[in-house]
């Protein structure tokens, strides 16, 4: 997506770790129009899908979530990370690493919000090793839901996670995916 790879190129920072900080449009400040643009992308790339429900994980999904949710017409839940493990039976929970954060927790969803009848569509904001994304298709199995697909706002392409995911079968559509990142240089290239 043009908009979205334009705004990456002109903004985006490179920190120690390939971590992209795209603080200025996406994770802190929020640039609404962009994201309002993402959600018709991501809905035009998954036409023809009968979503019943958008999956994210707290804090960054939430917003990138959001508008897709609003234009479908469909909750959106998002999974909330929880330090403890002292978790109740009413929960789905999963162990994900964080990429930015180098610790483990807890990602859980009340067993309210999903179930079997579900078809989901998982929406998040990086996709780098694929911690995030496998703790939410987790706690989709868990409830039985189907994942229909997985709609990401940055892909970096030389970290595993897409590959890998997509040699499982699911159908992820990612709107900026990145071959490769210099810190030195500030370099930033895109996948054709
Ligand atoms: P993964 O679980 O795929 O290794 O990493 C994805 C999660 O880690 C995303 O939910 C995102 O919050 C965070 N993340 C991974 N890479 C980056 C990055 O380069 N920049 C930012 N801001 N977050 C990232």
């Amino acid at each position: 997506m043009k908009l979205l790879k334009d705004k990456i190129q002109k903004l985006a920072q490179i920190k120690d770790g390939d971590v992209l900080k795209v603080d200025m449009f996406l994770n802190h400040q929020i640039d609404t129009k962009l994201l309002d643009a993402m959600a018709d992308e991501f809905i035009r790339r998954f036409k023809g899908k009968k979503f019943t429900k958008i999956l994210t994980i707290e804090t960054s999904g939430i917003a990138i979530a959001y508008p897709v949710a609003q234009k479908l017409g469909l909750p959106l839940v998002f999974a909330k990370k929880q330090n403890s493990v002292n978790i109740d039976g009413e929960m789905f929970s999963a162990k994900v690493i964080s990429y930015t954060h180098f610790r483990e927790f807890n990602v859980i969803v009340s067993t309210k919000y999903l179930n079997d009848k579900d078809n989901v569509l998982i929406i998040d904001d990086f996709l780098a090793n694929g911690s995030a994304l496998r703790g939410l298709l987790s706690i989709c199995q868990q409830a039985g839901a189907k994942v229909d697909g997985i709609g990401i706002a940055i892909e970096k392409h030389f970290q595993k996670g897409g590959t890998e995911l997509r040699e499982q079968g699911y159908e992820i559509e990612s709107l900026a995916i990145i071959d490769e990142i210099d810190e030195k240089s500030n370099k930033i290239v895109f996948h054709e």
